[in-house]
């Protein structure tokens, strides 16, 4: 059998000689990717082939050039949108979108989209279900009565043309390549992987023919990636992919050492969403608020509204307490045939899990919070799993809280009386309290450009 692993394979090329040469710690060229992504969009590899490739790569790594390389080639495996108006050929209204790597209690999407709507730019937001520890933008909106998560390009266009902004489902003719990669990387344990996930979001905000992305790239307890250097060098990769593709890319690298804000949940974080919208604010949320904020900044840096990113986190606050950005959620929900009068949080069941000692609210293991609300009937197992609207946990104190012996921790939300015990229990060994505080941490830790990128290594 022939195998010189050193050397890619000349004609034909060779599914199982590309995987051998990524097991062996080699670089693979565009064409053996090209061939890999498109093998798993038409079906012409099968799935041992794809699992194998995907665990090589999983173990051995990538260049920023393979990521680069399996991107494109991913995004081209299936459909790819044009969003923006015809009318000024992009220039005067850039499409410009944010994407959060996961994360628990995470509702910048319901709050940045419409404020950079606000400010002018057509936000096309394709978002996912919940997977995992992490909750799912789609399954929130759908806790919306009537809200439609499945337009058609040509719907998505004409709401982005009447209210700016457009939060939809991804269909399944966008990145097949990825649909399949990522059920197979869930199946055989190969998800946490830098550059799988730098390579499975990218294709997809590319193929959403973006000017400009600006990614919240989630790290601690909660993260898809909680140690900092590595979700550090994944934001890297994504920032290098997407400007070599040429679409203008910042990563913002936010805190996840504790849910965002002050609800998890499906209803219960659109709600909160709308509380901020309204210009109800509450100490236990101004960390979603001022995330969200400094995101919106830069969305309208770079879509060239405002002159520095400042100024743009300045403009996205007053564009929030003037109810400008209120009026384009609104809009957009009728607009996806959504009734937010009809929006209504109303479990069955609740119950009230308390401090077992007086201290200091130490550290939280983030991902087993969103565990916790998964079992509460929140979010789902497998793909495909239904999930409840009211499932969910109010949070009632933050990292650094001093309490009582007996203060509320959180309350517990579902429909499944007979959920609450295993939840509780996950809960309680997720929450710990301490004799003393715990050191603070900055909300944002650091934004990578490509001019910040170009004066640092990692
Ligand atoms: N979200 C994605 O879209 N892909 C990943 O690999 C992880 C999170």
């Amino acid at each position: 059998m022939p195998n010189n692993p050193n050397s890619a394979p000349h004609s034909a090329l060779d599914t199982a000689s590309i995987i051998r040469r990524k097991r062996d710690g080699h670089a693979l060229t565009t064409e053996e990717l090209a061939h890999i992504a498109r093998g798993a969009g038409d079906g012409s590899i099968d799935d041992a082939q794809l699992s194998a490739f995907l665990m090589a790569t999983f173990l051995r790594g990538m260049e920023p050039e393979e990521v680069q390389a399996l991107t494109q080639a991913m995004r081209t495996s299936g459909v790819q949108l044009d969003l923006r108006n015809p009318a000024d050929g992009g220039r005067a209204r850039p499409t410009v979108d944010k994407h959060s790597s996961g994360g628990v209690g995470d509702k910048t999407s319901f709050l940045v989209a419409p404020i950079a709507a606000a400010a002018g730019l057509r936000v096309p937001k394709l978002s996912g279900r919940a997977l995992g520890h992490t909750g799912g933008t789609v399954d929130k909106l759908e806790s919306i009565p009537g809200y439609r998560t499945a337009l058609t390009p040509a719907e998505m266009r004409r709401v982005i043309d009447e209210c700016g902004c457009c939060i939809t489902g991804q269909s399944d003719d966008i990145v097949p390549a990825d649909r399949k990669l990522y059920a197979l990387r869930d199946h055989i344990g190969a998800v946490e992987s830098p550059y799988l996930i730098a390579s499975s979001i990218m294709s997809k905000k590319l193929a959403a023919g973006l000017d400009a992305l600006v990614l919240d790239v989630k790290t601690g307890s909660g993260a898809f990636l909680p140690d900092p250097a590595v979700s550090r060098f994944m934001a890297r990769l994504m920032v290098e992919t997407g400007e070599a593709a040429g679409t203008r890319t910042v990563a913002v690298l936010t805190d996840m050492s504790q849910p965002l804000g002050h609800f998890i949940g499906n209803s219960l974080a659109v709600l909160e969403a709308l509380a901020l919208l309204r210009g109800e604010r509450h100490p236990h949320n101004e960390d979603l608020r001022e995330i969200s904020l400094v995101l919106a900044g830069w969305m309208l840096f770079l879509g060239n509204i405002s002159p520095t990113p400042q100024e743009g986190r300045t403009r996205a606050g007053i564009l929030l307490t003037s109810g400008a950005a209120l009026r384009h959620f609104e809009q957009m929900v009728t607009l996806h045939g959504g009734d937010l009068s009809a929006l209504a949080h109303t479990p069955l069941h609740r119950h009230e899990l308390r401090a077992s000692r007086a201290g200091y609210l130490f550290s939280m293991d983030t991902a087993a919070i969103g565990w916790a609300v998964q079992r509460l009937g929140g979010g789902r197992a497998r793909p495909g799993d239904p999930v409840s609207a009211h499932a969910g946990i109010e949070m009632h104190a933050k990292l650094g809280a001093q309490l009582r012996a007996g203060d509320p921790l959180c309350t517990l939300f579902t429909d499944d009386a007979n959920r609450f015990a295993a939840s509780e229990r996950m809960l309680a060994d997720a929450i710990v309290i301490a004799d003393a505080p715990p050191r603070a941490t900055p909300l944002v830790h650091e934004v990578l450009t490509r001019d910040t990128l170009a004066q640092t290594t990692i």
